[in-house]
């Protein structure tokens, strides 16, 4: 249910969002179990966490690899679908940790905040 809830909403929702979603769909799942499943459902790659620069994590349906661009004003977010940008390399420095990703999120202003 929370699966097929992320699956409907095409603007990659905060947990409260997919909870609220829930909600509005008659559905009795507590916002705990909500949370719980999202996190269940990111760790078994079946949806994506994006951890955004300004508010929640949200959650996103599309596995295959793009990137996000988030207004500054209404935290709206969006797609972006393009090959890594060139600009990144790894650092040669990683003051012992060991790198298991990078997160990019692109800031802009919405079509409609313009
Ligand atoms: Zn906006
Ligand atoms: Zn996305």
């Amino acid at each position: 249910m929370v699966w097929n809830a992320i699956q409907s909403m095409d603007c990659h929702p905060s947990a409260e969002r997919v909870f609220h979603n829930l909600q509005k769909g008659q559905s009795k799942v507590s916002r705990a179990s909500v949370f719980r499943i999202l996190g269940d459902l990111s760790d078994e790659g079946r949806i994506l966490r994006i951890k955004m620069p300004v508010g929640p994590d949200c959650f996103d349906h599309r596995l295959e690899k793009h990137y996000h661009i988030q207004c500054t004003k209404c935290g709206a977010v969006a797609d972006i679908f393009m090959e890594t940008p060139g600009i990144l390399r790894t650092p040669e420095n990683l003051q012992g940790f060991t790198l298991t990703g990078i997160g990019i999120v692109y800031e802009g202003l919405c079509p409609h905040c313009q």
